[in-house]
């Protein structure tokens, strides 16, 4: 494969991470992201060890763990706040690395663009193409302030709304809300919460380190599909639904009192079954495979994703083969966490019982061990 010019479309975990991959390995890339900046607000999310691992291949582990919180604990409790069961994850990634990570996704968005910059990706802010045009040897491209470039190829990374996957497969499925929504809100966090805490039964929910003097409070509710968030009334919402939560879940509501500090999304799901690249564009991360967070593994999959494509790119055939090769290694992982993050929310929307998540998540440690 030559090192000619490739396009990234979307700067979030899965596109500055394929941009970091491919200038390491000589590539120039050209990374275009439709926000004017990158987000100074937001909540954080959890990684686990299949994270760490491609964050020491990247050489930005260092950085990576001194803004994250690592953990190994996990701890569940029943809705009348009684502690069920408590486990140690295996420590996967090497002895000296916790198994897992809570990380604010603004640290990880600076990170992952830091490194990107320093290794000189052309990242153009607040940028969205404006039309393209695939030829025989290359894709031509203009953006919307006016400028054309031409690419070797283009990679979708622009989440599960894709205009990129829309356009080379107008028709695919469309994203599927899963009938959840999820609350979360970042407060002070206590000396005893070094884990993650989860608490089961009417309210599903729980607790992430993030740092030294902060956590995030997540909760999980059941909305209509028309259900719309008015965010002046986001306190008081996520109040009423804490009503039934464990006491320590209500004991810590007393924080959540700004209303546009509370982070609530509808869980939206999508999996591409078919190809995943048409000619020169190829999709990665939420694109093509979006998975409710109840695996905590779908920004893992967009960040292994990069890693993989990556991979294929440096290496032989021409690009039907690279592609084909990329998707092959990707798609039974990918899946796995898609079909299994999703039992889990069925499990507990009572629409499923047929569900055992200790299990599945035994076999989701088991899997993010394999090499990818
Ligand atoms: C509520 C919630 C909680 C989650 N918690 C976790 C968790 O704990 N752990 C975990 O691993 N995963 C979690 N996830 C999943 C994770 O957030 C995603 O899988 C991950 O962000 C996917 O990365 P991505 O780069 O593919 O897409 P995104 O992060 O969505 O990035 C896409 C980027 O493309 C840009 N863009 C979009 N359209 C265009 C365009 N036309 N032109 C240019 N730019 C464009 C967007 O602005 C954005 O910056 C969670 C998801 C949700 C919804």
């Amino acid at each position: 494969m030559n090192k000619d010019n490739i396009l990234v479309v979307g700067g979030g975990i899965g596109g500055l991470t394929v941009s970091i991959a491919l200038r390491r390995k000589g590539f120039s890339v050209t990374l275009i992201e439709r926000e004017p900046e990158w987000p100074a607000t937001g909540v954080g999310i959890i990684q686990q060890f299949n994270v760490l691992r491609v964050m020491a291949d990247m050489d930005i582990l260092d950085d990576y763990l001194a803004n994250s919180y690592g953990f190994d604990e996990t701890h569940c409790f029943n809705s009348q706040g009684e502690s069920i069961f408590s486990f140690s994850s295996p420590r996967l990634a090497g002895e000296e690395l916790p198994s897992n990570v809570g990380v604010s996704r603004i640290s990880l968005q600076n990170i992952l663009a830091n490194k990107a910059t320093e290794l000189g990706t052309d990242i153009r802010l607040g940028t969205v193409l404006d039309h393209w045009q695939e030829k025989t040897d290359g894709i031509d491209a203009v953006f919307s302030d006016g400028s054309r470039d031409s690419f070797l190829l283009m990679i979708g990374a622009d989440g599960i709304f894709s205009s990129t996957r829309r356009a080379i497969f107008p028709h695919a499925p469309e994203p599927h809300y899963t009938g959840q929504w999820v609350w979360r809100y970042n407060m002070p966090r206590p000396e005893e919460i070094k884990g993650i805490h989860l608490f089961y039964g009417r309210v599903n929910g729980g607790l992430t380190p993030l740092s030294s003097g902060l956590m995030y409070l997540f909760m999980l509710s059941e909305e209509p599909e028309d259900f719309r968030l008015d965010q002046r009334q986001a306190c008081a919402m996520l109040h009423r639904r804490s009503r039934d939560a464990a006491p320590q879940i209500q004991q810590l509501m007393k924080f959540v009192h700004d209303d546009l500090e509370v982070v609530a999304k509808p869980l939206q799901v999508i999996f591409i079954e078919g190809p995943w690249h048409k000619g020169r564009v190829v999709l990665l991360g939420d694109a093509v495979h979006a998975s409710t967070p109840h695996l905590a593994q779908g920004a893992g999959m967009a960040i292994e994703d990069a890693i993989v494509l990556a991979d294929e790119l440096s290496g032989s055939g021409d690009l039907e083969e690279v592609f084909s090769r990329y998707r092959q290694r990707r798609f039974e992982r990918c899946r796995f966490v898609n079909i299994n993050s999703r039992a889990i929310g069925d499990m507990q929307m009572g629409t499923r019982n047929d569900v055992d998540p200790g299990e599945i998540n035994r076999q989701c440690l088991t899997l993010m061990a394999e090499p990818i």
